[in-house]
């Protein structure tokens, strides 16, 4: 066995030992992680809390940074997306190496783009027989579809077999609030343990018209949509005695986007790879910064771009997959290295 890979079961087996006790006070019996497609962190200050309550509800009564970062080489869409549900970097040995951002082949998947099986938070929650889904507004995350179905998914070796088709409901729509809409009417009917909701307006506003923070911007219009859409989300969650209290949000984005351009590229820029990080739920902090929080584990780049290299790593979309499957009470993604101690702390100090 090489250094690497002993490396990566000691991590696992810690992470599962660690998770034997209750995580930081932080647990939920359902996760909903929204991926807000080319979210500027700035974009949320300039709406204020007029023009975007519900993100400032989160701010409020959950945690947040406003500086986390993107993989540490890519900023565009599915290599960010898949960073977020295997909880490992792009590039390199250990990461997933997905690099395309086109609507996949029928016969793609992360699996045979890597050369070996590549597991997904989809995994660890539906292996443990809890439910998954994905609501998604771009038709090339068909990819995780074709990954995870009944045909590509893995054998399920934990505890009964819960078969290989590991996310329950996969709904693609372009139109967010139907997607949105359609995911509370399920929510309600019978909840699932774990979503990745996917919402793409904020980058198609960007696309068109540069991701402009300016008031009254095109911009910023879609993100005071995805605002409403939250408040949908939160208000459902309020009211349903099964998911009230019950319910942790992770909303984050896969790469933000520049002012003066229609783009989110180069990588290398600090308007494309500085993202948002909120988290929300019942136990979570209220109102606390999230790098206050993990002091000693984690530490603000202020407007660097640190590479996997560095011992100290800032707060990553690509922590969500671990995070949400800490606040279900299970272990990390087999094969992740983001968070894979699952020691990103949500909680009050
Ligand atoms: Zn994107």
């Amino acid at each position: 066995m090489s250094r690497i890979s002993t490396l990566g079961l000691l991590i696992t087996l810690l992470a599962t030992i660690t998770c034997a006790f209750p995580a930081f006070g932080v647990e939920a019996e359902f996760v909903i992680h929204i991926s807000v497609d080319g979210l500027r962190s700035d974009a949320v200050t300039a709406l204020g809390p007029k023009h975007a309550p519900n993100f400032y509800r989160l701010r409020t009564e959950g945690v947040f940074t406003d500086n986390a970062r993107t993989d540490a080489d890519e900023t565009v869409t599915l290599p960010n997306h898949t960073t977020q549900i295997t909880g490992r970097g792009v590039a390199g040995d250990n990461g997933h190496n997905y690099t395309m951002n086109k609507t996949p082949s029928p016969r793609a998947t992360l699996h045979t783009n890597k050369g070996a099986y590549v597991s997904s938070v989809f995994d660890v929650v539906h292996d443990n027989r809890l439910s998954t889904c994905l609501y998604a507004s771009k038709e090339k995350f068909v990819l995780y579809h074709q990954s995870y179905n009944e045909i590509h998914g893995a054998l399920d070796s934990t505890g009964e077999d819960n078969g290989r088709n590991k996310i329950d409901a996969y709904v693609f729509s372009e139109e967010t609030n139907d997607l949105v809409n359609s995911y509370l009417i399920a929510m309600k009917r019978s909840p699932y343990n774990y979503c990745l909701i996917h919402l793409r307006d904020p980058d198609s506003a960007g696309h068109g018209h540069h991701w402009d923070v300016a008031t009254g911007s095109e911009y910023l219009n879609a993100v005071a949509k995805i605002d409403r859409q939250l408040g949908a989300i939160l208000q459902t969650i309020d009211d349903d005695p099964i998911l009230n209290r019950k319910t942790t949000i992770i909303v984050t984005s896969d790469h933000g986007g520049r002012q003066d351009t229609t783009t989110h590229r180069p990588s290398s820029d600090a308007e494309n790879y500085t993202i948002p990080f909120y988290v929300w739920g019942s136990g979570v902090a209220k109102g606390a910064d999230l790098y206050k929080l993990n002091e000693n584990q984690r530490a603000d780049p202020a407007t660097a771009r640190p590479t996997y290299a560095e011992p100290i790593q800032p707060i990553r979309n690509g922590d969500a997959a671990n995070l949400a499957l800490m606040v279900l009470g299970l272990g990390p993604v087999p094969g992740s290295t983001i968070n894979a101690l699952q020691r990103l702390n949500v909680a009050p100090k």
